[in-house]
């Protein structure tokens, strides 16, 4: 009843006087009214959507003072010392690791930008998932990096918060909230019950109540507090949440959160009781099958309870269930006992809707609500992995659950908080291992049938969508801490659980090799398999391990390799392996394995724990090997083809297993651990089984045909090179064997630098993250920089010519060539295996540049290994064994006999493993090695296993067994025999019997073949021999044993190859080893022959014996060269093979001068501004100088003239320009705005200068008249261009039918009429027809002329009075029509019609001529805005202005002057003062207003064609003088009145001189007074322009000032006649422009005038009377009414010099504009786009594909470069630094002029590193901005569809 009262009341009075109540000192009626008008306000009944119980909260909370000033006060009292700042994704942060304690540290941009970070370490990033900013927590960033706000601890000086300020905010929230709750519980439904869930519904009308909530989070500390306290306290949750029985509706939705509550556990209540009655029905194989989650997903819960209790699933299940239930708390189901537990419970339920997530991540700079919400989210952690899987948008929930978890396990003290107290690592191990049980399948790996290993299906959306990342990154990143590390590293159950979790990945995504059919499907499972071996084992391995680095960690070192032995034990139980592996399978996942592998290494490197007490028993060791040796022989498979089968993917394991982001995590470890069973089992049997693997023994027999059954022939080289190749890699790294991380470092960066050069952030890339991390802190270690800075130098980023932009790149340092360059290490690092020979290539460039080696090829250069540790000493063995010298011995005798599939590769490995095994010897323990040597047959071959004595043994007779004749087969067909025998050969385990029955059977096998080849005497030797015993299986019985004599040692055979390498005979002398040492330096770069002599050397100096067998061998002559047996076939291939390579060659030379053919023309294309370079290609005009102009067809070959009937054309281009318009006065550059108070005014450019001055003078004059008084094009005009290349009209017309029907895509439009050039391919749209052309004119062009002016002027008025001349239909004059409407189509209506009368032929005869002026006055841009450069006439005709000339005056034939109107009676005549003002019209252009060029080129173009040269020099006399005229009245009226006073004083006493009309002083005085005859003309601006000149005129100031005046007029007039006549253009220095340019004209003695260098008059040049053709220009002004004469001002002093136009200049750090652009709204959306955008040139700020801003059908961007630079557009897209081009209907992108410090562009901005101007790059832009050829220089173009 009260509530009712009150509601009917006023809520700002309701809320006062409920507050004054509440103060009272007995409250309770106060607070009972407020409790009663709650209840009816806040009803949960009431749609959410009606906000009036959100206003009312609102209200009473803000008490009196309204919300806003509410807000304020609260504000006042924050006293937070952390900024908290909770961001969402796209925002941009940043990261200093210089500053960071945890790698996860972030700052707002306020922050950052408020603290100092000079020289810091740091990026800017675009956040993926949402963050906070850490500033203030010194927990997560060192103190120094604190903004001045955070780092002064506010909190201390902030007042405490008075009582009644939040006592409403305390009493109403928990209302609110737990309204909010029954919102959520009610709006809830079980997404399997109701068909549509409509969570998202519920989320939208709970928007402005859970944005309110948002909002009180962001009033500071104090009312976070309040907020928090609500949010724990148990006893409001208690009161609240259930308290309310008799609500009918308030019961439904508690039950209804019930039973939502109920499924949160990872096992519900029903199913363990169900699963219970359940598990005796199901058999052992329903188990099994029951595994295959993605079967029957929804059975799966119940499926792993009875896993708990099932004998079926391998043992390893059994294991991790029984662990796993320790602590059944984790799969117990929710219990909440605050607010803050339903919320998130909702919040997950919800799917982490965005406003609640940063809501609740608000109020963590609280400190205890932190830990409460931490240990709340940890309980909820199962639940969340839970509805993470089911969710149907899972990246996005991914990204909210990071962005809550990062914030709360980044922090350390926090992350072991809640591992002591909430089990965090229990809980998070069995989730993960809870998610992976979801999708289980049964391994094939081994034996399919019996297999008990159970894997992860990488099928699973699982594990193809990444779904579990954000858990695993969770655990990774609270493994970074390290007493939490420690924490998992000692409880071993944890340790075992988690190897059980690791077991899962290992032998996933199994290959099997197709042998029959190629597969049907590729399957792409392989990168979900490699994700998930990297991010779920190797991460978090790595995490582990670095903890594990010190003595003291010794014991967590060797529990954890403890258990990965276990856990391979079961393995290898699991999939039944004994010995043999199964045929044709691989899989590249063997994570136990790299764990093993990896913490061994680690033991080794760092703890200093001893090997020997890691390693299991040989028989283990020799399991361990085969997988890791399976995938390495593969690999090689792979590279030879015999994958081909199994499709593309299959080369993609292979590269990602090496690429450097996994090579680390897997080849690494595993070529280690090849390498650590390698020292530690027998070497006969290593070696033996590599070669068994390779499936190369075959091929290792002496004899010289043989049979493989395991390869086809073309496999057998690339195999036997891959074994090879192997060997040397296995026996020569030392990544883990020795080397410093340093060095380790060194190394991956010399042969990453050796392959390419490189960028530094490709760099960075490449080199792999461990041991070496290549960011962050790690006291102690070598910086990436310092490294680089080492190894590599610098090649800043250069231009290449055609405009294509280099980066700034690294390249190895010389003396790195000469000792670092390692061929091994490329080898494993390469990807692709161009990169080898890449490394090669620059490698023998090198050497030739450095003249260490200029003959032929050279052989990779050998290079001496770091030291084993001592720990590896048995790794040297494998080169020392008989095994491995019987190969060496066997490939040297084949390859010297050139036997098949030998290679040089071949000989080099071989080379190689010797040159290795000299440089490593064993120390002679005989004790170890004897025994067995009887044994074994192959030791007749070799006294011992030293290599360097093994060197000059001499083999003598071989057996081998050769396929077909001879029938004397002895089948010795004995079973196999028991292992005993053999075991025994070992003799030191009888207990190991077993393992050595696997010896002895792969040792068998090689023995068998080894034995075909064995020495006569070992017949006798071999005891009861094996050899015979075993059969392969697929060996034809027929081979014969033969005998062959040899009479070789490995030496002899050495000195051989020598000889024959080097195709001499006695190449080396019996002296040449005293020879050799004198100089032992020589062999560290060469070829194969040096790479022997160093290996002989090398011998002999560390074996007299050796020694002197060389020099015996040496001594003997041999017969000429070596073996003859097939030269007819060699010389034969050789003749073919030289053949080839000729024809190659011939193809190369022919390929190489078109292409530099091709590069010239674009050269001269481009070259526009030193003309002087000679064009490739001349028109020929100026040879033929007698008969016809000859062209060039470029489509049909042939040569000719331009004819009426069959004309040929330019290639053209035509394109609309505004380049002139946007010049400005001023030289510099306009600067890019970079804060609000800047400002870029257009009013100042050229286009505006003109426009305003056009609509003056059609505001008072004649609009036909004002229309022939200025030029326009100055914004879109019509530029021309050629590549000079031309081709019959009809040759283009089938050109272009035939572009048309080319279905290829092209980057143009053919229907647009755009082509590209078939000769040179530039890009051209048009064709623009040739004058047929008789050079007999050109000759009487030129003929000098002695007639005196006035005649000429009269010759001159005769022309024009002709009829316009109407040249006859043909083809010619039809094309010229047809370019003529290309032309008005290349630009827009409204750069055309000026007039006012749209489309008459005043504007169209505006249009045309102004075509013409705006080539002109973009050429004399191009030429640097003056013509002191000069240039040959040749250079002429390769513009085309020439001919467009043509065309134009052909057009304007059409129109004629009406002689009333002709300028020229005004400009030559003293005319009989016409009646010029007719009272209804309005008055021409005085002649004084116009303009003289626009007057040059009207009368050059409606002359009849082709003009005489004297008639044009008259045209320019006449009009120059009206310039000069023009020249003096804007000079007039600069000066102030007195000035002008004695100007005219003193001129009029020289105007009865001799020459007064040729004298400035009296010309001058003669227009002040003429002009002064009307007040008005001086009089409107008296005061401005003279009080800003101070300075008095001089004689000097005034010539400058007139010359300065005239030079615009001067330059045109001299280019045009350089086009129409082909005059040459002289350079002079640019103070001599005038004189230069007035000679040039013949306005002056070209003679220099050394005593006057007032020459502006002396040009001047009258028929009539000057002072009164002056007076009557005057009085055209002076007659005019006054309104108009007050403008006249305006309009007489025109400037006419313009600078050369400039894109805006930028700042020089890319930050200051990204900062302010970023988040800068637009003014026409008013919002900040997604994309913003900005013109270069004129500085609009653009929404780039913005629908927002999208008018007609065109977004901004695209709109914007119509209007501004019609259809060219330059922009900076902002939030990715770089340039995109808009020209027409296509883009481009152009790349960046924003580099970093190392030279880089960083596109997108992912790096985020700070970015400078490179000056250069922009000048580039800018100059292809002004010369028009972003077309030419840019290749990659697309259409643009107006949607940019
Ligand atoms: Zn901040
Ligand atoms: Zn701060
Ligand atoms: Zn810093
Ligand atoms: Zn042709
Ligand atoms: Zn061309
Ligand atoms: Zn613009
Ligand atoms: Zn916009
Ligand atoms: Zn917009």
């Amino acid at each position: 009843m009260m509530a009712a009262l009150l509601l009917r009341r006023d809520k700002k009075s309701t809320a006062a006087h409920l507050k004054s109540d509440l103060n009272r000192t007995d409250n309770s009626s106060g607070v009972r009214q407020l409790q009663e008008l709650l209840d009816s306000v806040l009803n949960p009944e009431k749609p959410p959507a009606d906000t009036e119980a959100l206003d009312w909260c609102k209200c009473l909370i803000a008490g009196e003072e309204g919300f806003e000033e509410f807000c304020k006060t609260v504000r006042s009292y924050d006293n937070a010392t952390l900024c908290g700042l909770v961001w969402t994704a796209n925002f941009v942060a940043y990261r200093c690791r210089t500053c960071g304690i945890s790698p996860c540290m972030s700052l707002c941009a306020e922050c950052f930008n408020n603290g100092d970070h000079t020289g810091h370490d740091f990026n800017m990033f675009r956040s993926q998932a949402g963050g906070a900013c850490d500033c203030g927590d010194s927990n997560v960033m060192r103190e120094t990096g604190f903004c001045r706000r955070h780092r002064l601890r506010t909190g201390e000086n902030v007042p405490s918060v008075p009582r009644d300020l939040l006592l409403m905010s305390e009493m109403v929230l928990p209302r609110f909230i737990i309204c909010i709750i029954q919102y959520l519980r009610d709006g809830y439904t079980e997404p399997d019950t109701s068909a549509e869930r409509d969570l998202q519904k519920v989320l939208q009308q709970l928007e402005p109540q859970i944005t309110f909530l948002e909002e009180l989070t962001k009033m500071g500390g104090a009312m976070r507090t309040v907020l928090t306290k609500i949010l724990t306290n148990q006893q409001t949750f208690k009161d609240l949440s259930m308290g309310q029985e008799e609500n009918v509706f308030a019961k439904k939705n508690y039950e209804n959160y019930l039973s939502a509550l109920k499924n949160s556990g990872l096992v519900s209540v029903e199913e363990k009781a169900q699963t219970g009655a359940a598990e005796p029905t199901r058999g052992s194989e329903t188990g099994a099958l029951g595994l295959l989650g993605a079967a029957a997903p929804s059975s799966s819960e119940s499926n792993k309870e009875e896993d708990q209790d099932g004998q079926s699933i391998g043992q390893r299940k059994r294991v991790k269930l029984s662990s796993s239930t320790k602590d059944p708390s984790i799969m117990d189901s929710l219990k909440h006992k605050c607010f803050l537990e339903e919320l998130l419970f909702w919040t997950i339920k919800y799917e982490f809707p965005q406003k609640m997530v940063t809501f609740l991540l608000n109020m963590l700079p609280d400190q205890d609500y932190k830990i409460t919400f931490t240990k709340t989210f940890v309980q909820h952690y199962a639940f969340i992995m839970k509805t993470l899987m089911k969710s149907q948008e899972s990246d996005t929930m991914s990204n909210r659950i990071v962005h809550i978890s990062v914030q709360l396990f980044s922090n350390e003290d926090l992350a072991r908080h809640v591992t002591e107290e909430c089990q965090l690592l229990d809980i998070m191990v069995t989730v993960l291992l809870y998610m992976m049980e979801s999708c289980l399948i049964k391994s094939e790996l081994q034996d399919e049938e019996n297999s008990r290993h159970v894997v992860v299906n990488c099928s699973e959306a699982l594990l193809k969508n990444n779904t579990y990342w954000p858990l695993v990154s969770d655990f990774i990143n609270i493994l970074s801490h390290q007493s939490v590390a420690k924490k998992f590293l000692e409880d071993h159950s944890l340790l075992m659980l988690w190897m059980s979790f690791v077991s899962f990945f290992q032998g996933m995504n199994l290959n099997k090799r197709e042998l029959s059919e190629h597969v049907e499907f590729e399957s792409q499972t392989y990168y979900a398999a490699f994700a998930a071996e990297l991010e779920a084992c190797a991460q978090p391995m790595w995490g582990l391990l670095t903890h594990c680095k010190v003595k003291e960690t010794q014991e967590y070192t060797k529990t954890v390799v403890r258990y990965c032995l276990e856990t391979l034990q079961i393995w290898f139980d699991a999939i039944g392996f004994v010995d043999e592996l199964a045929p044709n399978q691989v899989t590249f996942h063997l994570p136990l394995h790299r764990y093993y592998a990896m913490f061994l290494s680690k033991a080794v490197k760092c703890q200093g724990l001893d090997l020997e007490s890691l390693l299991p028993d040989q028989e283990m060791l020799m399991r361990i090997m085969v997988h890791p040796l399976q995938i390495q022989a593969s690999l090689s498979e792979i590279h030879s083809n015999m994958w081909v089968r199994n499709g593309l993917q299959i080369k993609g394991q292979a590269m990602t297993y090496v690429q450097s982001h996994f090579c680390n995590s897997m080849i690494d470890p595993d070529i280690f651990l090849l390498q650590v069973c390698a020292s530690r089992l027998d070497p006969d049997y290593f070696i033996s089984s590599v070669f068994e693997r390779f499936k190369v023994v075959d091929l290792l027999t002496m004899a010289s045909v043989h049979q493989n059954t395991a390869l086809d022939g073309e496999q057998e080289r690339p195999m036997l090179e891959g074994a090879l190749t192997f060997l040397v890699i296995l026996s020569s790294l030392r990544i883990h064997l020795g080397m410093a991380d340093d060095e380790i470092l060194r190394a991956e960066m010399v042969s990453q630098l050796c392959m390419n050069d490189r960028t530094h952030s490709s760099l960075l890339d490449l080199i792999p993250e461990n041991p070496n991390p290549k960011s962050g802190i790690v006291p102690g270690s070598c910086s990436f920089e310092e490294m680089l800075s080492a190894v590599a130098d610098f090649k800043a980023p250069v231009f290449e010519l055609g405009g294509s932009m280099q980066q700034g790149m690294y390249t190895p340092k010389a003396e790195v060539w000469e000792k670092e360059f390692d061929p091994i290490m490329v080898i494993l690092r390469t990807v692709y295996r161009r990169d080898v020979q890449s490394a090669m290539d620059r490698y023998s460039a090198f050497l030739k540049q450095s003249g260490m080696h200029t003959t032929g090829n050279p052989w990779p250069p050998y290079k001496e290994r770091t030291p084993l540790h001592p720990c590896y000493k048995g790794l040297d063995r494998l080169l020392h064994c008989k095994t491995l010298h019987i190969v060496i011995f066997t490939l040297l005798y084949k390859i010297w006999l050139d036997h098949s599939n030998m290679s040089e590769h071949v000989l080099c490995m071989v080379l190689y493993l010797i040159e290795l095994g000299l440089d490593n010897q064993v120390e002679e323990d005989k004790g170890d090695e004897e025994p067995c040597i009887e044994e074994h047959c192959h030791d007749s071959w070799f006294p011992g296993t030293n290599l360097l004595s093994n060197l000059h043994h001499v083999i003598n007779y071989v057996r081998v067994r050769v396929p077909e004749t001879a029938p004397e087969v002895k089948r010795e067909r004995e079973p196999p025999a028991s292992t005993s025998a053999e075991a025994s050969n070992f003799g030191q385990n009888v207990r190991e019997a077993q393992v050595f029955s696997l010896v002895a059977e792969r040792r068998r096998k090689f023995q068998e073949i080894i034995n075909r080849s064995s020495t006569e005497a070992s017949q006798a030797v071999r005891p009861k021999s094996s050899s015979t015993r075993w059969v392969p299986p697929g060996t034809p019985p027929q081979l014969v044993t033969e005998i062959l004599e040899i009479h070789e040692s490995m030496l002899s055979l050495l000195i051989k190859l020598h000889q024959k390498l080097s195709a001499k005979q006695n190449s080396l002398s019996a002296t040449w080893l005293e020879d050799m040492d004198a100089n032992p330096n020589r062999h560290a770069h060469g070829d194969g022959i040096t790479a022997i002599e160093r290996i002989l050397t090398k011998a002999a100096t560390r074996s007299h014996q050796s020694k002197r067998s060389i020099q015996e061998i040496c001594g003997k002559v041999f017969p000429p060269v070596a073996p003859k047996k097939n030269s007819p076939t060699a010389k034969k291939t050789m003749d073919k093979e030289e053949r080839r390579q000729r024809a190659r060659e011939r193809q190369q030379k022919l390929l190489a001068e078109f292409a530099s053919r091709q590069k010239s023309f674009m050269e001269t294309a481009m070259d526009v501004e030193s003309p002087d370079t000679e064009a490739a290609m001349d028109l020929g005009a100026s040879e033929v100088k007698e008969s016809e102009v000859l062209y060039d067809c470029v489509i049909c070959g042939q040569s000719g003239p331009s004819t009426e009937d069959r004309p040929t054309g330019l290639v053209v281009l035509l394109q609309a320009s505004s380049v002139l318009g946007h010049r400005c006065k001023s030289d510099e550059a306009k600067k890019l705005p970079t804060t609000d108070e800047e400002r870029i005014y257009p009013a100042d450019t050229c286009g505006a200068a003109h426009d305003v001055r056009l609509a003056l003078m059609q505001s008072f004059f004649k609009d036909s008249s004002c229309l022939q008084s200025v030029s326009i094009g100055w914004d879109g005009g019509v530029y021309v261009q050629t590549c000079g290349h031309t081709l019959h009209i009809d040759c283009h017309k089938s050109y272009m039918e035939s572009l048309r029907n080319d279905q290829v895509m092209q980057g143009f439009s053919v229907d647009k009429g755009e082509f590209t050039c078939p000769l040179c391919r530039q890009f051209a749209n048009s064709v623009l027809p040739c004058r047929p052309g008789r050079s007999t004119e050109v000759v009487s062009w030129h003929m000098p002329s002695n007639k005196k002016t006035s005649v000429l002027v009269k010759e001159v008025e005769d022309l024009q009075e002709q009829l316009g001349f109407f040249p006859t239909e043909s083809n010619l004059s039809k094309e010229m029509e047809l370019v003529i409407k290309d032309i008005k189509n290349t630009t827009q209506r409204k750069y055309m019609d000026y007039g006012k009368n749209p489309g008459s032929p005043d504007n169209d005869f505006l249009f045309m001529y102004s075509v013409a002026r705006t080539n002109l006055e973009l050429e004399l841009v191009h030429r640097g805005g003056n013509l002191c450069s000069g240039g040959a006439s040749g250079a002429a005709k390769r513009s085309c202005l020439n001919q467009l000339f043509h065309v134009l005056a052909m057009h304007m034939r059409l129109y004629s002057i009406d002689s009333a109107y002709n300028p020229w009676t005004r400009l030559t005549q003293v005319a009989p003062s016409r009646d010029n003002c007719l009272d209804d019209e309005r008055p021409d252009v005085p002649m004084l207003f116009r303009d003289c060029p626009s007057l040059l080129i009207i009368f050059v173009l409606t002359m009849p064609q082709p003009l005489r040269k004297e008639h044009f020099i008259c045209l320019v006399r006449m009009l120059y003088n009206l310039q000069y005229t023009q020249a003096l009245a804007a000079l007039s009226a600069k000066f102030s009145p007195e000035e002008r006073q004695a100007w005219s004083t003193s001129g009029t006493l020289k105007k009865n001189a001799f020459n007064a009309e040729k004298s400035y002083e009296a010309l001058l005085s003669h227009v002040i007074t003429e002009l002064s005859k009307v007040k008005t003309v001086y009089d409107v601006n008296t005061d401005e322009p003279s009080m800003l000149s101070s300075s008095v005129w001089s004689p000097q100031s005034i010539e400058y000032s007139l010359q300065q005046f005239c030079l615009p007029y001067l330059r045109l007039s001299c280019l045009l006649q350089h086009h129409l006549y082909g005059d040459n253009l002289s350079g002079c220095p640019e103070e001599e422009e005038f004189s230069g340019l007035a000679g040039c004209l013949g306005l002056l003695d070209p003679a220099p005038q050394p005593s006057n260098p007032m020459y502006s008059a002396s040009c001047l040049d009258w028929t009539v009377s000057a002072f009164d053709l002056m007076s009557q220009w005057c009085s055209e002004v002076t007659g005019l009414a006054d309104t108009q004469a007050e403008k006249s001002m305006t309009l007489l002093v025109q400037d006419l010099q313009w600078a050369s136009p400039h894109l805006l200049h930028l700042p020089d750090n890319y930050n200051t504009i990204f900062q302010y652009y970023h988040k800068k709204a637009c003014t026409a959306c008013k919002k900040v786009p997604k994309d913003p955008a900005l013109c270069l040139v004129c500085g609009t700020f653009v929404c780039l594909k913005g629908l927002c801003c999208k008018q007609h059908g065109i977004c901004e961007c695209v709109w914007h470069s119509q209007h501004c630079g019609a259809a060219t557009g330059i922009f900076l897209l902002i939030n990715a630094s770089v340039i995109i081009i808009i020209r027409g209907h296509r883009f481009c992108l152009w790349g960046s002029v924003y580099l970093d410090a190392h030279g880089e562009e960083d596109r997108d901005l992912r790096r985020g590193k700070p970015l400078f101007l490179c000056v250069e790059r922009y000048r580039v832009l800018e100059q292809q901005w002004v010369s028009h050829t972003f077309d030419h220089i840019n290749k990659r173009w697309g259409p643009h569809y107006n949607g940019l």
